[in-house]
């Protein structure tokens, strides 16, 4: 029989390197592989699975929605689009919506949005300041809002309009602000950028900053959204209100959709001006719907804000007692750990036979963002599994 790894080597697009893991069935907090192997997922679909793996919630709003009504355009109206849109508003500092597939598409339509609002009040600016470090999705735009030059050089020349300044820096963003500057987009954590968490100070900032020349403040919350960061939206955490705000991943708790909201006065779109035709759709849209009600009904935030204090300490812990663990950083469940030499990869492999999936951020961290609803029990049973992993890597 033909492995996994030579059958996708023979038909799918080189782009990603995968871990040696067949997922086919989840569960909770769990998942299991094409042998029957149980492992803890510490990656939840990449930030996605905010309840964990097929919870029955979202499973029955898919099967239910799926068997009425799954996808009509937005030529005409439909209940679960406006319910979630309404629920969205009801909870958030925004005051409209509108529903895309994915992060990099949530984030295209905040930029769109940014440029007729600088045609229509700031004399046609146009450019949109990001950080360094910063992900904001793979479209061709998007790799230009993304401050990561290795995500850029393949595909210059890029969309002009992106000026990428280091991220936590409010010298640099004022240097960077000119007449052409019509908003600044930041995730408030940075997430694929390294779990990177701003100074105190930092947002704050930027919010006056704005306010002062007249620039839209965007916040790319696609990872710190849906209660990540242990309030429902990652700006409440840090009492920041930007103009914009996208969301993805978590919005649909394993189901795709993605979101951009916008404040009254800077929801400059127009009739014509923007589409999409899988946007909204009844199936993603009741998934989302379901996902979201229960997330604020059950106060899952407050649980992630808890249970991510707790795994927090038992990664500290771990710091203290293996030297090379330089750092433990991170907010609520988005957190990662810092190691002094370019260990990531051995530490994943014994993670894997050990029984937990982690993210490699990078040669020398890895990222744990767990799904919310993981219990401290399941806390417990992971750090065993990376502790084990850790001692095979101490030598
Ligand atoms: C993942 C991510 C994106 C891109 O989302 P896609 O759904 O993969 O397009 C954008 N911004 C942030 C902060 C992300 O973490």
């Amino acid at each position: 029989m033909i492995s996994w790894q030579e059958w996708e080597q023979k038909y799918y697009m080189r782009v990603t390197r995968r871990q040696p893991v067949a997922i086919v069935r989840g569960r909770g907090t769990r998942v299991w592989d094409d042998a029957g192997k149980e492992y803890l997922d510490f990656t939840a679909g990449w930030a996605v699975n905010n309840l964990g793996h097929c919870h029955p919630v979202v499973v029955k709003a898919v099967q239910k929605q799926a068997a009425v009504l799954m996808q009509t355009s937005n030529q005409f109206y439909s209940r679960p689009q406006l319910e979630l849109a309404q629920l969205l508003v009801e909870q958030s500092c925004m005051d409209r919506v509108f529903f895309s597939n994915s992060g990099a598409e949530a984030n295209e339509g905040a930029v769109k949005l940014a440029r007729r609002y600088g045609k229509l009040h700031r004399n046609g600016a146009y450019e949109v300041i990001t950080a360094l470090n910063s992900f904001h999705g793979r479209t061709l735009a998007m790799v230009a809002a993304t401050g990561q030059p290795h995500y850029q050089e393949p595909f210059q020349p890029l969309p002009p309009g992106f000026v990428n300044v280091p991220y936590n820096d409010p010298n640099a963003i004022k240097e960077a602000t000119s007449e052409r500057t019509a908003a600044i987009l930041l995730e408030p954590v940075q997430g694929e950028g390294g779990v990177n968490v701003p100074d105190e100070g930092y947002l704050p900032w930027v919010r006056q900053w704005c306010d002062s020349r007249g620039l839209l403040l965007m916040f790319d919350e696609v990872q710190t959204g849906m209660g990540r960061l242990g309030t429902l939206f990652g700006y409440q955490t840090f009492g920041v209100e930007p103009d914009v705000m996208t969301l993805a991943k978590g919005l649909g708790a394993g189901f795709p959709i993605g979101a951009f909201l916008a404040k009254e006065r800077c929801a400059a779109l127009e009739y014509g001006d923007h589409g999409s035709t899988f946007g909204g759709n009844p199936l993603a849209c009741a998934a989302a719907y379901a996902a979201t009600r229960f997330l604020i009904d059950q106060d899952v935030p407050a649980h992630a804000r808890e249970v991510g204090a707790y795994l927090k300490g038992r990664l500290e812990a771990l710091r203290e007692q293996y030297p090379f663990i330089t750092q433990v950083r991170g907010v609520g469940l988005l957190l990662a750990v810092q190691f002094q030499d370019e260990r990531t990869p051995r530490v994943v492999a014994a993670c894997n036979e050990e029984g937990l999936l982690l993210n490699p951020l990078r040669p020398n961290a890895i990222r744990l963002m767990p799904p919310l609803t993981i219990t401290r029990e399941e806390v417990d049973e992971g750090m065993e599994r990376l502790e084990r992993a850790l001692q095979k890597t101490a030598s």
